[in-house]
This record gives structure tokens, C-alpha cells and sequence, in this order.
């Protein structure tokens, strides 16, 4: 990883990032936008107002700043631009401000980043019509595949394994629950796991289910949604959940919770025989307090080594 020299150079860093993000964001919003109405998104077509199709200038097109100083309003007919636009700007520029002030000007921000932009245009889809585009997802494992050449061949296969296990963990589940799930949720999953790798897809697939779980839960008890009903709610976003926190502090967790099995699965069966279990979770706790504080030196000596 390449640390910052001085603290000025994250920080600018970070803005480059964060407008580079919010950019992305905006040609995402459209490259969904039109896969759903089935129109290419390549192209010399221009962006147009949906009610009046006046023609979108160029100061109508600057990510964030246009939505907010348009106050969500086309400058032509006054009718309104949905909020969605504003939200998946702001969104996709804090993910990839967040991943360079994480991992530095280094490969794995280039990778996050890559995987952002995967996450942001699937859950796009799957929320505005429960679709999963093929060549969104597939795509993917492709590039996950490719850029991990850089770290050689044991990276690949660590994206290989990670595609086989985000397929085939939602595979099972179909299979199981005779159709409980999308295979598009297969697909992206075993996108995300290309680019992820094999330890960091586990991890992403827990967050992201456990985050659902709890989220339909929530949904249930407010009513939003009903016992026994067939009501699909779209799982993308919340896999995308774990997928960005994996992106983020997949290197620490993951570490954290395999010391942490590691220390519960201990053979000091004493303990375990005389019940005394709670000896063994605080000493796990104290490994994860260790682990969280060698991480965080690391960081530093990783940034200061430069100099
Ligand atoms: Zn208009």
C-alpha cells in the first residue's frame, strides 16, 4: 500500500475521490436508467429532461452541486428530478472518498472502487424493477479476475474461489428453498466475490444477510410488509451493504473473526468441560481489542515508512 506523505495529500486525495465518485454515480444513474428502458447507454445520445425533452446543458449536468442549486427542478418546465439522482451521486461519492482515506493510493482502492461501481449499478436495477442484468454481474467476475493478475496467481485463484463461493452459496439456497431467491442475486454475488476473494465474500455475504434479515424484520413490524405474503423485497442493496463494509475494513474484520473462531475453537477443554465459557470469550474479546490495535499500528507504520 502507498501512504500519504503529508496529511494535505490524503485530504486532497480524498475530494479528488469524492467528485470522481459522485461522477461515477451520475453516469451510472443513467447507464441503469436506460438498460432498464432497454435503450443503449453508449453512444452520442444526450441526457434530456423526462417531461419537456429539453436538452440538459452542461451546468445542468454537474453532479450534486445541478440537483441541489436546480433545488430538484428541471430549468426548463420547473417539473421535478427525482431525489434518487441526488441520493446515488452523494452515495457513490462517499464510498470512494471513504476507500482512499481507508487504503491509500493503492491497488486495492482501485478494486473497491471497481466493486463500488458494481454494487451501485446492480442495486439500482434491482430496486427500480427487481431486475439483475446479466452483463452487469458477469462483467464483474471478468474484471475481478483481470485486475488481480497484478497480485499474481494466488490472488486469482482467491477471486476464482471467491466467484465459486458467491455463486454457489445463493445456488444452494435456490436449490433448497425451490426458488426462494434470484439467480441474479447468484450472479452478483459471485461478481462481488471475483473481487473480493474467497474470505472477504463470506464475510460480505453474512453482513449483507444479517443487515437484510434485520431490515425485513423492521419492515414486517411497521407493517410495510406482510407474514405470508409473496412480497419480494430486492436483496441486492443489502448484500451491497456487506459487500461495501468488506471493501472498507474487510482486512481487520476478517482477521477479528477468524482469531476470534480461532480462540472460541481452542482446545483448552478444561474450560470448556467445567463450563466456563466466559473466560474464553473474554480472552477472544482481548484478542480482537489486540488485533484492532496491531491493525491500527500497522496503518501507521505503513503511512510514516514512506517518508
Ligand atoms: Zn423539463
Amino acid at each position: 500500500m502507498m501512504g500519504f506523505e503529508f496529511e494535505f495529500e490524503r485530504e486532497f486525495c480524498v475530494v479528488i475521490f469524492a467528485i470522481l465518485g459522485a461522477s461515477f454515480g451520475s453516469f451510472l444513474n443513467v447507464v441503469a436508467h436506460r438498460s432498464i428502458e432497454g435503450r443503449p447507454w453508449w453512444g452520442r445520445e444526450r441526457s434530456i429532461c423526462e417531461t419537456c425533452k429539453h436538452e440538459l446543458g452542461f451546468w445542468e449536468l454537474i453532479p450534486i452541486l445541478s440537483w441541489l442549486c436546480l433545488r430538484g427542478r428541471c430549468k426548463n418546465c420547473g417539473a421535478r428530478i427525482s431525489v434518487r439522482y441526488l441520493l446515488v451521486e452523494l452515495i457513490t461519492g462517499i464510498a470512494f472518498a471513504s476507500i482512499i482515506f481507508r487504503h491509500g493510493l493503492s491497488f486495492e482502492t482501485l478494486l473497491a472502487c471497481v466493486g463500488i461501481c458494481g454494487i451501485m449499478i446492480n442495486s439500482l436495477t434491482d430496486i427500480e424493477t427487481g431486475e439483475i442484468f446479466d452483463a452487469y454481474t458477469l462483467s464483474f467476475v471478468i474484471l475481478g479476475l483481470l485486475l488481480r493478475i497484478y497480485w499474481g496467481f494466488d490472488a486469482i485463484l482467491d477471486g476464482f474461489f471467491g466467484a465459486l463461493f458467491g455463486f454457489g452459496i445463493f445456488a444452494l439456497i435456490i436449490i433448497l428453498s425451490r426458488g426462494g431467491m434470484g439467480w441474479g442475486d447468484a450472479t452478483f454475488m459471485s461478481g462481488m466475490g471475483a473481487l473480493l476473494g474467497w474470505k472477504l465474500a463470506i464475510l460480505a455475504f453474512y453482513i449483507g444477510i444479517m443487515f437484510g434479515g434485520i431490515c425485513v424484520l423492521i419492515l414486517l413490524l411497521i407493517g410495510k410488509i406482510h407474514w405470508g405474503k409473496k412480497e419480494s423485497v430486492p436483496l441486492v442493496p443489502f448484500l451491497s451493504v456487506g459487500c461495501y463494509v468488506a471493501f472498507l475494513y474487510g482486512d481487520v474484520t476478517s482477521s477479528l473473526l477468524f482469531s476470534f473462531t480461532r480462540s472460541a475453537c481452542s482446545k483448552n477443554t478444561n474450560e470448556i468441560i467445567s463450563g466456563n465459557t466466559a473466560i474464553q470469550i473474554a480472552r477472544s474479546c482481548k484478542n480482537l481489542l489486540m488485533n484492532v490495535m496491531i491493525a491500527d499500528k500497522e496503518c501507521d507504520v505503513i503511512s510514516n515508512c514512506e517518508c
